[in-house]
C-alpha cells in the first residue's frame, strides 16, 4: 500500500505539473496565475485551462471552469480527477459537486482554503500536495497586485466585507 501511495503522488505530481505550467501562462499573459486540468483516473488529459478573469475581463472565467469547458461534454465525472494549483473557491467547489467529480487535487490551500473542507465533509477525495512551487507563485502575484486578488477571490473592496470564510449552505 505504501507503494501504492508513492505511485497516487507521483501521478498527482505529473497532473499539477500541467496545471502549474497553465498558471505560468496565464501569468505571462498579464493574469492571475491559478491554472487548472481534467484528466481521468487513468491520467490521460481531457482539458486544461486557467484564470483569465484580467485577460477577459470574465470574472467566472477560473482555472477549473476554463479546464472544465475546454474538457467538453464527458458521461460522466465520477471517474475524473480536477486538478488546480490552488484550492478551489465556493464557486469552482460548487461546480465539482454539481458534476459529482469525486478526486480534487490542489497544489496548495495556504493562500486561500476555499471550499476544501466542504468538499471533504461531502465525501470528495482532496488531495493537497503543498507545493511551495505553487505557494510562491500565487503569493507574489498577491503581494504585487492585492487589489485583483480582492476582487478574485469576492471579496467587496467598497465595504472591505469578504465571503470567503462564509460557508455555501
Ligand atoms: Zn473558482
Amino acid at each position: 500500500m505504501v507503494s501504492d501511495a508513492i505511485a497516487d503522488r507521483e501521478k498527482y505530481g505529473a497532473m499539477l505539473q500541467v496545471a502549474l505550467a497553465e498558471a505560468r501562462t496565464g501569468l505571462a499573459e498579464g493574469g492571475i496565475p491559478i491554472g487548472a486540468a481534467l484528466f481521468t483516473q487513468d491520467g490521460k488529459l481531457l482539458g486544461k485551462g486557467h484564470n483569465r478573469r484580467v485577460q477577459e475581463g470574465d470574472p467566472s472565467a477560473h482555472g477549473e471552469t476554463d479546464a472544465f469547458r475546454r474538457a467538453g461534454r464527458q458521461r460522466t465525472y465520477r471517474d475524473k480527477i480536477m486538478v488546480t494549483t490552488l484550492a478551489p473557491c465556493w464557486y469552482c467547489s460548487g461546480l465539482i459537486r454539481q458534476f459529482a467529480i469525486r478526486t480534487v487535487v490542489v497544489g496548495e490551500s495556504e493562500n486561500f482554503r476555499g471550499g476544501i473542507d466542504w468538499l471533504r465533509e461531502n465525501g470528495i477525495e482532496v488531495i493537497d500536495l503543498r507545493s511551495r512551487e505553487c505557494v510562491h507563485l500565487l503569493e507574489k502575484y498577491v503581494n504585487q497586485h492585492p487589489d485583483v486578488w480582492k476582487e478574485d477571490i469576492g471579496e467587496d473592496q467598497a465595504s472591505g466585507e469578504t465571503e470567503r470564510n462564509a460557508r455555501p449552505q
